[in-house]
This record gives structure tokens, sequence and C-alpha cells, in this order.
């Protein structure tokens, strides 16, 4: 089984990620946990690249291009083999953090996004968790953090704003496999929520 985690900076996704990791664990099951952009050594030699540094060094272009070498990377060397031994793969955001921050941050996008996926991709999650919150109280979070990657959060609030409604709309778009989960609430009533979703995919 194949799980994402989706929400804007601050949401909380990467907690409920571990939380979830970790519940499943105790149930004995074999897990994945993995993150985007990153999970596997070369995907994460690209994420540094990406995110480190001069926010102008690459085209929009470009950043797509890298962001889908980096997922092809963790596709072959940790996703795959992951699933091909039936294992469940928790993945703290996939193809639809890309379809929204690199395919409506800087022009739209999209559609190179949606192309370069379906060619050199072609895998979606089998449930999709969006961590959904107001980007005001997810920004406040994020600001609170220690980290290299500032310069996104930097966007502000506009950003976060665009990013959440992006989020809500591709979850209508792919009803079938999105559930949004409302992540204001206290972390152990959204960690609950969660995992019901998550057991119900399982059961499958
Ligand atoms: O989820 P995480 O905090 O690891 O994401 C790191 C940063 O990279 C975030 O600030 C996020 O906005 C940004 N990002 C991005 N494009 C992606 C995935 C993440 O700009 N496809």
């Amino acid at each position: 089984l194949f799980l994402s985690f989706e929400g804007i900076d601050g949401s909380g996704k990467s907690t409920q990620a571990r939380m979830l990791a970790e519940a499943l664990r105790a149930e004995g099951r074999d897990v994945v946990l993995t993150r985007e952009p990153g999970g596997s050594p070369g995907a994460e030699e690209i994420r540094a690249l990406v995110l480190q540094g001069d926010p102008d060094r690459w085209s929009a272009a470009t950043e797509i291009l890298l962001f889908t070498a980096a997922r092809r990377d963790h596709l072959e060397r940790t996703i795959r083999p992951a699933l091909d031994r039936g294992a469940v793969v928790i993945c703290d955001r996939f193809a639809d953090s890309t379809r929204m921050y690199q395919g409506l941050s800087r022009g739209d996008l999209r559609r190179t996004v949606d192309d370069l996926h379906a060619l050199m991709i072609g895998i979606e999650p089998d449930l999709t968790l969006l961590i959904d919150m107001d980007p005001e109280v997810g920004l406040s979070r994020a600001k609170g953090r220690q980290g290299i990657e500032e310069r996104f959060e930097d966007f502000g609030a506009g950003l976060q704003a665009r990013m959440r409604t992006g989020f809500l709309d591709l979850a209508r778009e792919f009803p079938a496999r999105f559930r949004v989960i409302d992540g204001a609430r206290p972390e152990g009533t959204v960690a609950a929520d969660v995992l019901t979703a998550a057991r119900t995919a399982l059961s499958e």
C-alpha cells in the first residue's frame, strides 16, 4: 500500500506521517517512512541542490525536471523495492506537491508537471491524506522551525493560501484517492482520523 501525506508548510503532515508509521509498526507491519523531495541518497542530493542556496538559481522548468529526477530516483531505489516486498510505504509529500509548488507558484506549469509525471513516474498513491489547515496557522508553525527551507516559507501567507486552495482543488479532482483531514484540531484527534483512513485502505 502506498500512502502519501500532503499539505502546506506547517500543516503537521510530517508529524502525522511519523505517528502513522509508528502505529502501523506497532501492529507488526513492515512500514517504510520516506519523504520528498528526497527519500533516496540521490534524491536527497537533488533536494539540497534545489532547496539550499540561491532561490533563482534554477528556472521554473529546470526545477520541475530536478524534482522529477529526484522522484524517479526515489521511486527506483526506495518506493518500488518496498512495495514489491509488500511493505506499506508512507511518503511525506509526493507528486501532488510538485503539481502545487512547481505547477502553480511560478506561472501555470501544471501541464508540464503532469506530462513529465506520465512519462517518468506513472504511479499515484493508493491513498493521499491532505492535512488541511489555515495558512496563517500553518505559517506561524513553520516559521518557528529551524531549517534550510526558509526560502519557500518566505513566500509567505499569500503563496500558502494559494497552495491550500490548490490542494483542496486537487482533492476534488482525484476524489478516489484523497481524504481531506482537518489539521487544526489536536494532534491526537488528527492522528486518529489518519489511522482510520489508513486502516480502511489496508482492508480494501
Ligand atoms: O515538506 P518539507 O518541509 O520537507 O518541504 C520542504 C520545503 O520545500 C517546503 O518549504 C516546501 O514548500 C518546499 N517544496 C517545494 N516543492 C515541492 C516540495 C516541497 O517547493 N515539490
